[in-house]
């Protein structure tokens, strides 16, 4: 099989078996979905989601957040990952935005990547969620299912190098759906010690479930 069959095969199946495939995080506007995809680094979307009603009733938009206080903010947080670090981040996000982009969140990752806590990840996931931009934001899941499948080389080692690699090979109108199928397939079915490969749909193209097929003789 090429390359190329392998990521139609793929695509095909997740086009007919998750036709839209969203972000489950829940947000109204693209503040809410920064703070929470600012939150959610080594962190459950579900954590995050019972997290952010109480900080967006308290902080509804960027311009309340920009004047909070560490000590106001943190116990928002606490119940999260990195809660001293991520409310740093929240607070000067939120005070930079104001100041150097007159309170609009910018969209483009180059700009993005200049909040404090956006890193490339969180940059490619804002721009592709709220814009569909064709930028591919390579988390674990998204690392881990494309080399299963054999979408990207093994031998890549960066989640920028397969970024790249699934950028060069997937059509840019699709990329922003591709990242939510691989993200949700490594979730839900790939998972990371145990994937259910009985229950999945992408076995026949599948390199890792043909190493273990041959291994087991
Ligand atoms: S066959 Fe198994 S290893 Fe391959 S993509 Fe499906 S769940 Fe993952």
């Amino acid at each position: 099989m090429t390359k190329k069959e392998r990521y139609q095969f793929v695509i095909r199946y997740f086009q007919e078996h998750m036709p839209n495939p969203e972000t489950e995080l829940v947000y109204d506007n693209p503040y809410q979905l920064l703070v929470a995809v600012i939150l959610s680094a080594q962190c459950t979307d579900k954590r995050v989601n019972m997290t952010t009603p109480l900080i967006f009733e308290k902080y509804p938009d960027l311009s309340s957040l920009s004047k909070a206080t560490f000590d106001e903010l943190f116990p928002l947080i606490r119940s999260i990952s990195y809660p001293n670090n991520k409310t740093k981040h929240l607070i000067g996000m939120a005070q930079k935005v104001m100041q150097d982009y007159d309170g609009t969140i910018p969209m483009t990752v180059k700009e993005l990547v200049t909040l404090p806590g956006v890193g490339r990840k969180t940059a490619n996931v804002i721009t592709s969620v709220v814009e569909q931009q064709p930028n591919m934001a390579v988390d674990t899941h998204v690392f881990r299912v494309s080399k299963r499948l054999g979408l990207v080389p093994q031998k890549l080692t960066t989640p920028l190098a397969v970024e790249k690699e699934l950028i060069r090979n997937i059509a840019p109108a699709l990329i922003h759906k591709a990242h939510h199928w691989l993200i949700l397939h490594g979730r839900y079915t790939c998972l990371a010690r145990n994937p259910k490969c009985r229950e999945c749909g992408l076995q026949q193209v599948c390199i890792y479930f043909h190493q273990l097929l041959k291994q087991n003789g």
